[in-house]
């Protein structure tokens, strides 16, 4: 299983946790979230984000949710060569802006 990307904000690595326990208002169904947070104190985003149900499909499954839903990020094109593929590190040219097209 892939970890999750360092936070997109502060760079620091984010921590996987069970989310709170709860109960579906229609029908009572429990339901419990993994959560994928940066707690980071200097973090001014502290992004979270919470996938997947231990009560539907286990924890492995819920939590490889919350990771994938994590590690998602746009892909920016700064290459007009193509060197870079979509995932890879790249180096962000700052003299000529970033291009989302
Ligand atoms: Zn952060």
């Amino acid at each position: 299983m892939t970890g999750p990307l360092p936070c997109p904000f502060c760079g620091r690595v984010p921590i996987v946790h069970l989310g709170k326990k709860g109960h579906c208002q229609l029908h009572g169904d429990p339901y419990q979230a993994v959560v994928v947070a940066c707690r980071t104190s200097d973090c001014s985003a502290k992004p979270s984000v919470a996938a997947g149900d231990l009560y539907n499909g286990g924890e492995a499954k819920a939590k490889k949710e919350a990771i994938a839903l994590w590690n998602r990020r746009p892909v920016i094109k700064l290459d007009p060569f193509g060197i870079t593929k979509p995932g890879e590190n790249v180096v962000i040219d700052q003299s000529q802006g970033i291009d989302n097209g």
